[in-house]
């Protein structure tokens, strides 16, 4: 029991219908894959770090003692040397991608700078980036380096809350726009694109687009190749459960590989890495897009990640993130709105990710009251969203029907006063 538990929940609540639709949930097998320490927590925060899958402790605990441990250097050879690109062909399909055309590696900072600077590469005289405000600061400030770097400048585009910035896009794209780069799902908003018509919107005055994935891998079907998109980045720790600071994805399209140059002529891009010239020379594909080392230990934690979405099926994972924010939404509305919250997500399912922002006067007390005593975890992102992800592979309908009841019972209570003062690193 928690200091804010309601106790059982009368039907009139939505309770009833969220066991209804969790009863009919095709996925509810999967949670138990997961290391739930605590059935009572309540985690909606799968989008900034997913849930840790059981499967790694074991697949761990074998590749230390016997493949380091045991094996030592002989494992490079035996099991980790292609390992990067082996589990970039496995996340493919994920996204709408073919063998040979997503690279395991680094960042999503680094492939981001390393695909943008690539581009600017082969545009000559166009020198612009253009993307928009509702962009992740990482992207911004790596593009706008990028930009620095190439002689260049970046057109940062103001949109208007939760819609759709396509029209504003569209009017500053020109002949001199060297690159397009977005995110698909929006981190705050979750406000998520046509990557097909916003890449063909792109496309008609020549400008390519790289777009970054992190909010949209492995929670909704993304169809990178036949969207006629050009590059794309993203990161593997949310819903694809790849485990902190889990290196991340890039893509180039097939028929772009050949021309692109990585910035980063590291040695594992070499066409021959072992031969140990004193010239670069690049790999063939996407392989020239590695740059050192991989860290082994965290590459190999995220393909249990990887084989569950696989296995659950992207657009079974779609259904049931759809349900589960509609879900939330309706709830909202009836329990929430009254309260001051007001929602800064997309009511079109079609145009939303897997999380809902809300926006409330006091969202930070609320987050750390939430964390502290609610035992519901959200995120807070300045200056007045919380955000809610909602993880298809372990969150219920139940859950959110109990997250949102624990909200209630703080606000209306005011327990989340005395938590105004707090400061965090990490929110
Ligand atoms: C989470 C996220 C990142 C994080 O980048 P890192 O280099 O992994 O820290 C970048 N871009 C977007 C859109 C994100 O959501």
């Amino acid at each position: 029991m928690t200091e804010c538990d309601v106790g059982p929940f009368p039907d009139a609540n939505g309770f009833s219908e969220a066991v209804t639709l969790d009863e009919a949930d095709p996925l509810s097998g999967f949670r138990e894959r997961y290391h739930v320490a605590d059935p009572d927590l309540i985690y909606l925060d799968g989008n900034s770090l997913g849930r840790l899958p059981r499967a790694v402790l074991p697949r761990l605990q074998a590749l230390v003692v016997d493949e380091w441990g045991n094996g030592l250097i002989r494992s490079w050879n035996e099991r980790w040397w292609n390992l990067q690109v082996a589990i970039g062909d496995r996340l493919a399909p994920l996204i709408g991608a073919s063998p040979g055309e997503v690279l395991i590696s680094d960042s999503t900072s680094v492939n981001l700078y390393k695909l943008a600077m690539a581009a600017l590469g082969i545009t000559e005289s166009r020198r612009r980036i253009v993307t928009d405000d509702a962009n992740f600061p990482t992207d911004l400030y790596v593009l706008r380096g990028v930009a620095e770097a190439m002689g260049g400048s970046l057109d940062v585009v103001a949109t208007k809350g939760s819609g759709s910035p396509m029209a504003d896009l569209e009017a500053v794209l020109d002949e001199s726009s060297a690159l397009l780069s977005l995110s698909s799902t929006e981190f705050k908003s979750g406000y998520t694109h046509d990557i097909g018509e916003m890449t063909a919107l792109a496309h008609r005055v020549g400008t390519p687009v790289l777009w970054d994935l992190s909010h949209s891998a492995g929670v909704m079907p993304v169809e990178l190749d036949a969207s006629g998109a050009d590059m794309a980045v993203g990161c593997t720790y949310k819903y694809l459960n790849g485990g902190p600071g889990a290196p991340a994805f890039l893509y180039v399209r097939q028929d772009l590989q050949e021309s692109l140059a990585s910035p980063i002529p590291g040695w594992w891009g070499h066409a021959e890495p072992f031969a140990f010239d004193l010239d670069y020379r690049p790999a063939d594909g996407i392989r020239k897009f590695h740059t050192g080392t991989m860290p082994i230990l965290s590459l190999v934690a995220m393909e249990a990640g990887i084989s569950d979405v696989t296995e659950a099926g992207i657009d079974r994972i779609r259904a049931k993130s759809v349900s589960l924010t509609k879900f939330f939404i309706r709830q909202w509305e009836e329990h929430l709105a009254p309260l001051g919250f007001s929602l800064a997500s997309p009511l079109d399912p079609e145009r939303r990710g897997s999380h809902v922002s809300l926006s409330h006067s006091e969202a930070w007390p609320i987050d750390r009251a939430l964390i502290e005593i609610g035992m519901v975890i959200p995120d807070f992102r300045a200056p007045d969203n919380l955000r809610f992800g909602l993880a298809p592979l372990y969150n219920t309908h139940l859950e959110v029907h109990t997250a949102v009841q624990r909200i209630r019972s703080i606000v209306t209570t005011g327990a989340h006063a005395r938590f105004a003062g707090e400061k965090l690193t990490v929110t």
